[in-house]
């Protein structure tokens, strides 16, 4: 599933080719995709529109249009958003036409993303806890953030409400990084241990972005080219290797329902106990 670098990837791509163009026409080959409104108010929404910016927020794309309101995407599992991809994608559900001929074309095998046309980004948006990459994500804010909270730590970095942007694959990436069993409760740490976090986060983070996002399956950045990240990950999906920081053995367990990865000698559960 696309996550922050990945969504992050895609945006910077798309920008100097949809920046300042207009889109002239819409074709909504699966009405479902549109979560709100109607798809009849949806193509009215957004054809004829100029494009004034795009922006990522969490996991999703922002289209800023001219008349002041947005079109907005959120990819989910398998979604893409390619620009004039070369062949006719069979998984296509919208396509975006722009006044210099160039097309957007959305497309989605598992049919799980979701479009939006709403005159307030805040309609969509705004149940999001703040931008991991972001000024006001401070040491002092997440410690006040993570206050209380007695779930798990895996549980509540993946909670967009805590936290934009996070899925299942940098979370453990940044947890182990900074030596953190994934289900510590999230109140049990320590401030040591609240700075190491901090800064694994925006660390995993900003190497993913740097090496184009995560590719396993679906993910492609906006020209159809799958990432490099994978290749740089220490602990997800690499159950039965050698840690590389002290070669024990990485574990698999289920966290929040979800497939997660880490060191038993280098996140242990309890402090103290190696
Ligand atoms: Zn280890």
């Amino acid at each position: 599933m696309p996550e922050l670098p990945e969504v992050e990837t895609i945006v910077n791509d798309l920008r100097p080719f949809v920046e300042g163009r207009r889109i002239v026409k819409v074709d909504l080959l699966w009405p479902r995709v549109v979560e709100c409104p109607s798809p009849e108010r949806f193509v009215r929404g957004v054809e004829g529109k100029g494009i004034v910016w795009i922006k990522r927020r969490g996991k999703y794309i922002l289209v800023k249009l001219d008349d002041g309101s947005f079109f907005i995407l959120h990819l989910r599992v398998s979604g893409r958003l390619l620009l004039n991809p070369p062949e006719e994608d069979r998984y296509a559900r919208v396509v975006i036409h722009l006044d210099n001929g160039d097309r957007l074309v959305f497309a989605d095998p598992r049919k799980l993303g979701r479009a939006y046309w709403v005159l307030k980004a805040e309609e969509v948006v705004g149940h999001l806890g703040p931008e991991p990459l972001g000024d006001d994500f401070t040491l002092e804010a997440f410690v006040q953030r993570l206050k209380g909270h007695q779930c798990t730590i895996k549980s509540l970095l993946l909670n967009q409400r805590f936290l934009a942007g996070l899925g299942n694959i940098y979370t453990d990436e940044a947890l182990f990084l900074a030596g953190i069993h994934p289900q510590r409760p999230a109140s049990s740490l320590s401030q040591e241990e609240i700075q190491r976090l901090y800064e694994a986060i925006r660390t995993v983070l900003r190497e993913g972005i740097e090496r184009r996002g995560t590719t396993f399956s679906d993910y492609r950045d906006a020209f159809g080219a799958p990432g490099r990240n994978q290749e740089a990950l220490k602990i997800f999906r690499r159950a039965g290797r050698p840690c590389p920081q002290c070669g024990a053995e990485i574990k698999r367990t289920k966290v929040a329902g979800r497939g997660t990865y880490f060191c038993p000698r280098c996140q242990p559960l309890f402090r103290g106990k190696h």
